[in-house]
């Protein structure tokens, strides 16, 4: 039986098991996808405390040095339940684990359009990361779909790597960072295209380029790939058995203890209003800590619990 089983491996989780891996904690980590969460495939990260700038993979890789150097392992498996009891169950498509207690750091994924066959073109022509395949479009026309903090960002990263880049925003205006947004405005190669929507991907077996709705008249918009930043909805379609909010993300009080006990969350899938690797951490700390005060009062499996 584990002490605690951490689900995710963001920035949140990795945390969470730092602290408990230093409490000579049996844990069991368990990531579906990417060990070290989204910032991986972010370009740049500028507003981490302690490092002036450094790139989502090379933060992502220290995390998960630390952990295994404290002798944590991550293993590469998919949660679909969690059960409820003293001593609960977390079921994965490989096995069921017993543990004391749990810490859900399963964060969020890409918001997508809806449009049609836009299935057909991710991985082929539709992106998420300008890290992974920005590079596929050197010298190329590309899209980034977005008008936030991470549209801005790859953006930014792909503009000294495409030859031109056009910034699909819905809205007026871009939100986000002052400093970001004076960046990308400064590019001569990104066009900002406002008050557009994309309604439809164009070409055959290859994406071509985007039709954009601009004041109500349709313009082609050319170009090889499209990297869409239009925000994120929480990882929690196999926690139906703890309280969610209205948007499904997960509620937990400020000692990140959600309804079911001895369950903790944290990170970008908890119900809170900045979602940010500083406010992910701070609750893989609390969660991680709590988590084990949690198992030291409760005394699980011992005799009368
Ligand atoms: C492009 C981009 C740039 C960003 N730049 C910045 C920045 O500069 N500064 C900043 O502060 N923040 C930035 N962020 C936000 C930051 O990445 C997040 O706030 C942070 O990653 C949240 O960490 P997390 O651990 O909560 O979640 P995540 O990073 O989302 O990690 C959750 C992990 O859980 C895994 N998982 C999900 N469901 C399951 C399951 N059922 N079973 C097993 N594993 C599962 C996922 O695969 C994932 O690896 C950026 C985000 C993006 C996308």
């Amino acid at each position: 039986m584990y002490d605690i089983i951490i689900i995710g491996a963001g920035p949140a989780g990795l945390t969470a098991a730092i602290y408990a891996l230093r409490e000579n904690k049996k844990v069991k980590i368990i990531e579906k996808e990417t060990i070290g969460g989204k910032i991986a495939s972010s370009a740049r990260v500028d507003n981490y405390p302690g490092f002036k700038s450094i790139s989502g993979s090379e933060f992502a890789d220290n995390l998960y040095e630390q952990v295994i150097n404290l002798g944590g392992t991550i293993d590469i498996e998919e949660v679909t339940k969690i059960n409820d009891g003293a001593i609960k169950e977390v079921i994965t498509d490989y096995g069921i684990y017993k543990t004391k207690s749990i810490i859900i750091a399963t964060g969020t994924h890409y918001n997508t359009l809806h449009l049609e066959r836009e299935e057909d073109f991710i991985g082929n022509g539709i992106s998420f990361c300008t890290v992974c395949d920005g590079a596929f479009y050197r010298n190329k026309d590309v899209c980034v779909i977005g008008g936030a903090n991470s549209a801005m960002i790859n953006a930014i990263y792909l503009s000294s790597i495409c030859n031109k880049v056009y910034l699909i925003v819905r809205s007026s205006k871009l939100r986000g960072e002052k400093s970001l947004i004076d960046e990308v405005c400064s590019k001569e190669n990104v066009v900002i295209l406002y008050n557009s929507e994309v309604v439809e991907y164009l070409g055959d077996s290859e994406l071509e380029g985007v039709l954009v709705r601009r004041n109500d008249s349709d313009v082609k918009v050319n170009a090889s790939g499209v990297f869409m930043a239009i925000g994120q909805a929480p990882e929690t379609s196999c926690f139906d058995n703890v309280e969610l909010s209205d948007n499904k993300y997960i509620c937990a009080n400020e000692d990140c203890e959600t309804s079911m006990m001895g369950v903790f969350v944290a990170g970008d899938v908890r119900n809170k209003k900045i979602h940010q690797l500083t406010t992910a951490i701070s609750d893989g700390t609390v969660a991680a800590i709590n988590a084990i005060n949690y198992i030291n009062k409760v005394k699980i499996g011992e005799k009368g619990t």
